[in-house]
């Protein structure tokens, strides 16, 4: 697969393509799937403190919502562009077909380092950027949620303001929210809780023992440092983690707890004491049993995937893997859990909230945690089976029962015929 230099855009419409075509399906169904429906563009100026206006550009993409409202989280980063957030709903719309969600796929951000806001500006920008796409949103139509940089709190500002415009309180608008307001027991720490339960079931299938294996994991997030906490709770040793701020590397294992207090205190994983400091690039090449990339994109890559020692691949983040370095990691015998797979607990527990924000009932953190888990144990087995039934690497065998599910949905509707399912 040639497709240096392609956009996260160019790259997941040639993995729906091959996918369509590894099911034995008909171009059709490709030129269905392969754009999002609708795109919006928004431009939000701000007025910071210093009396200065800024504008700066949002995104919302809503892939296909024929399985139910579009959803996907809101992301604020000076790298997003169009594309990223095209393909970020496509792989929200794969990850809901995965788990078999009644939802579509959507995705939105904003070009902005956060840093460079005071709070109050930040509160601007969220409330500025919801007005702006509030003529597509709502818990019938499409249901953002957090993503990266974004908070339970900037939630909080979002649907405050659309309940202003509204009238009144829409508690489905969006998820992630904080639990006063209508946030679900257990969404905060559900991507990282679905990611671990992924790595168990892939240390299953390679008889990797768990209790004796070591971790390394990229970014120390709402995403990177649940699945640290939920791997020490395995008896995982994680022995290097890294963020934007540096690396920190203990042998022994890095206490998980005290570096969550030292992180919640304030200060940052680089000022940790207890380790030496590590590069990405020498994390990446550690000799470990897992490998969790839960920070950006394009992180494996042909550079970074032939110095990769590790059993397993266990995607937290999107996109943090080229088609180069995922065919590197292939040809290495390495087992990936695909992004699509790895961390779609974030949105089945979304899911969870917008039904009980729809119901107006609310669950126990039990019945939460117990319902990720079910679906995620169904969702790789499926994955699972689909790879050993088309000797597939595991990334197209997630693509192909993603697409499987959304033709049985396509062909319900009566957009497809017979004869583009022939194989299936
Ligand atoms: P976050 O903003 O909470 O954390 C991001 C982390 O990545 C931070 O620790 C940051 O320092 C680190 N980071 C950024 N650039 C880095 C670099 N160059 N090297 C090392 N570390 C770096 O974001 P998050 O919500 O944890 O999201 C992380 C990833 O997981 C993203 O790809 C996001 O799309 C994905 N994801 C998040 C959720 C969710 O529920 N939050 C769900 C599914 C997928």
């Amino acid at each position: 697969m040639s497709t240096h230099g392609k956009n996260p855009y160019e790259i997941v419409q040639e993995l729906l393509k091959e996918s369509v075509n590894g099911l034995g399906l008909d171009e059709s169904i490709y030129q269905i799937l392969k754009k999002p429906m609708r795109v919006l563009e928004v431009s939000i100026p701000i007025r910071k403190d210093n009396g200065d206006i800024v504008n700066y550009t949002g995104y919302r993409s809503q892939h296909l919502d024929i399985l139910g409202p579009t959803k996907g989280g809101i992301r604020f980063h000076p790298e997003v562009n169009i594309d990223e957030v095209r393909a970020l709903s496509i792989w929200m719309s794969m990850k809901s077909a995965i788990i078999q969600l009644p939802l579509g796929g959507g995705k939105g951000g904003v070009i902005v380092n956060p840093n460079d806001l005071n709070e109050r500006e930040l509160e601007e920008l969220s409330r500025s950027y919801i007005r702006k796409i509030t003529p597509i949103i709502g818990p019938k139509k499409d249901i953002p949620a957090p993503d990266m940089n974004t908070t339970p709190e900037i939630m909080a500002w979002m649907i405050d303001e659309y309940d202003k415009l509204n009238g009144y309180n829409v508690p489905g608008l969006l998820t992630g929210k904080p639990i006063i307001i209508g946030g679900s027991q257990g969404r905060l720490e559900a991507t990282g809780r679905g990611v671990v339960i992924t790595i168990r079931e892939a240390a299953n299938a390679i008889n990797l023992d768990l209790s004796q294996a070591t971790a390394a994991i990229q970014g120390f997030g709402n995403v990177g440092s649940a699945t640290a906490h939920f791997l020490h709770e395995s008896g995982v040793k994680v022995v290097a983690i890294t963020d934007e701020s540096g690396g920190i590397y203990n042998e022994n294992g890095i206490n998980i707890p005290e570096l969550t207090e030292f992180v919640a205190e304030g200060n940052v994983i680089a000022d940790y004491e207890k380790c030496e400091s590590i590069s990405n690039e020498k994390m990446f090449a550690l000799p470990i049993d897992i490998l969790i990339p839960a920070a950006i994109e394009n992180q494996i890559t042909k550079e970074t995937a032939p110095t990769i020692q590790a059993k397993i691949v266990a995607e937290a983040a999107n996109g943090p893997s080229t088609p180069e370095g995922n065919d590197i990691l292939e040809e290495n015998g390495v087992f990936i859990i695909p992004d699509i797979l790895c961390n779609a607990g974030g949105v089945t527990v979304s899911y969870f909230e917008w039904v009980q924000n729809t119901m107006n009932y609310y669950w126990k953190e039990e019945k939460v945690n117990r319902e990720l888990e079910e679906k995620m144990i169904s969702a790789f087995k499926r994955v699972y089976e689909m790879k050993e039934e088309k000797k597939s690497g595991m990334r197209q065998a997630a693509y192909m029962v993603g697409i499987k599910h959304l033709v049985l949905a396509l062909k319900a509707r009566g957009w497809i015929k017979n004869g583009d399912l022939s194989k299936m």
